[in-house]
């Protein structure tokens, strides 16, 4: 590939710059299906739905067609002062009903560090109306993803874009990472891990007092992160303690919710009781861009509260709750409770069938996932599950060569990330898995030769 475009003025959100500078970048052109094309017409299998959230198709007509009518009834129009789109309410009283918990409030952001962010501030806000100023400390775990603003970034556990910018803030906690496969003793069960990372909740608790601790964010299935499932009974342990010292739990369900875990909520694949959940990537099946937290009552009645002492709710943004976005959501959930959610759940023994046939290639450490989402974990030797070492980059090495070869998966720390759009065939899952272990067929060759 040529150098041409680089460098330009664009400025590259996480791309690793001299790759960029060696071949520039891959200017994606047009979509259909399951499949991007570059423009140059080169086909690929987007393994990931783009970041995780076009699961309808790169060409859906019906979101198409919605956004059109949309745009030419009301292109634009904000929520404050009372005003709002009839789009917002009838979604806002859809995704109630939809909701892993009981709910009756919803507030929309542009995305989903901007929910995050907000969630944060209204326990914030509760905090300092409640009479307890103190009540700051936000519970999160390692190799976390909720965000990139300041404060979400803080909340994420991943080490290297962290520090990059000399965070988290003095307000974020991280308890160990819930991947029994990396983090468990020496046989321990998934079950006695789990009592241990509530044990260590707890003593965390107790150690920095309930009164200062504000909420425990979690994914149901840790996506940046790699793909992290909980291991079993996680969420049943670490409920009690959390409802023990008064503690909301946020569900982030920014890549689980609406289907992605072959339940409609990644809350309820695992027994999670959220107090907030946080939606956004699948919302608009990133058609547009939108985040949405929706409250249970008890949320809402205490939101409601302060507000009233307020004398009105002190957070908005210029284009949330947008009517085509909320158009957009509308149709969106219409095609994924119309077939696409049914497609998940059709689909995901043939995707996690052939996820785990790859864990006997001599480079997967570990095969796993859950509905349409799963990971394959690079190691050097399989039984000390010992890395490669960093330098080889072989993660990285699997994602750019299955480009070459046609299909888009992410590498995620020593991982590679699948999750595929929910309207993916079993024909479309063969030929996704065919390309990935052709891949990592060269890939393997290619290190065995220069370490020969
Ligand atoms: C992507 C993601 C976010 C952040 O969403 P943005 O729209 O990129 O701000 C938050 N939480 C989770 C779980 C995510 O995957």
């Amino acid at each position: 590939m040529s150098r041409r475009n680089y460098p330009s003025a664009f400025m590259h959100p996480f791309s690793h710059i001299p790759t960029l500078e060696e071949e520039g970048p891959v200017i994606v052109d047009r979509g259909e299906g399951v499949y991007i094309y570059d423009d140059r017409g080169r086909k690929y299998l987007e393994g990931n739905s783009g970041l995780w959230n076009v699961v309808l198709g790169f060409d859906n007509k019906k979101l198409i067609e919605t956004a059109q009518r949309a745009y030419a009834k009301l292109p634009a129009y904000h929520a404050f002062f009372g005003r709002v789109g009839q789009a917002a309410l009838d979604l806002s009283e859809r995704v109630v009903k939809l909701a892993p918990m009981e709910a009756n409030r919803v507030f929309y952001a542009n995305s989903g560090s901007e929910a995050n962010d907000t969630v944060v501030k209204l326990l914030w806000f509760l905090a300092e109306q409640e009479g307890k100023p103190h009540r700051r400390l936000l519970l999160s775990r390692k190799n976390a993803y909720h965000g990139m603003t300041v404060i979400t970034a803080s909340l994420t556990g991943k080490d290297y874009v962290k520090s990059a910018s000399g965070l988290p803030v003095k307000e974020v906690r991280h308890l160990t990472c819930p991947h029994h496969w990396r983090e468990a003793l020496p046989k321990e069960s998934e079950t006695d891990f789990s009592q241990r990372l509530a044990l260590e909740l707890e003593q965390t608790i107790r150690n920095t007092g309930p009164d200062y601790i504000a909420g425990f964010f979690a994914e149901p299935v840790m996506g940046a992160g790699g793909v992290i499932p909980p291991p079993e009974g996680y969420f049943q342990a670490i409920q009690p303690v959390l409802k023990k010292y008064g503690i909301p739990l946020i569900a982030d369900e920014v890549i689980c919710g609406f289907g992605r875990t072959g339940e409609f909520w990644g809350s309820q694949t695992y027994g999670m009781k959220p107090d907030i959940v946080v939606a956004s990537k699948v919302i608009t099946a990133g058609f547009f861009p939108m985040g949405a937290i929706i409250l249970s009552p008890e949320m809402t009645e205490r939101i409601d509260k302060a507000s009233a002492k307020y004398e009105e709710l002190p957070t908005g943004f210029t284009t949330g709750a947008h009517p085509v976005g909320c158009a957009i959501a509308m149709a969106a959930l219409d095609e994924i409770e119309g077939g696409a959610f049914a497609n998940v759940k059709a689909r995901s023994p043939e995707f996690q069938k052939q996820l785990r046939a790859m864990a006997d290639h001599p480079m997967v450490g570990e095969a796993r996932g859950v509905g349409l989402m799963g990971a394959l974990e690079m190691v050097a030797d399989k039984k000390t599950k010992a890395p490669f070492a960093g330098n080889l980059d072989v993660s990285e090495r699997v994602s750019r060569q299955a480009l070459k070869n046609g299909l888009i998966c992410r590498p995620l720390g020593a991982s590679i990330v699948l999750a595929p759009p929910f309207i993916i065939t079993d024909a479309q899952i063969s030929e996704l898995f065919g390309i990935l272990r052709k891949t990592l067929d060269e890939v393997y060759r290619d290190i065995a030769k220069k370490a020969a």
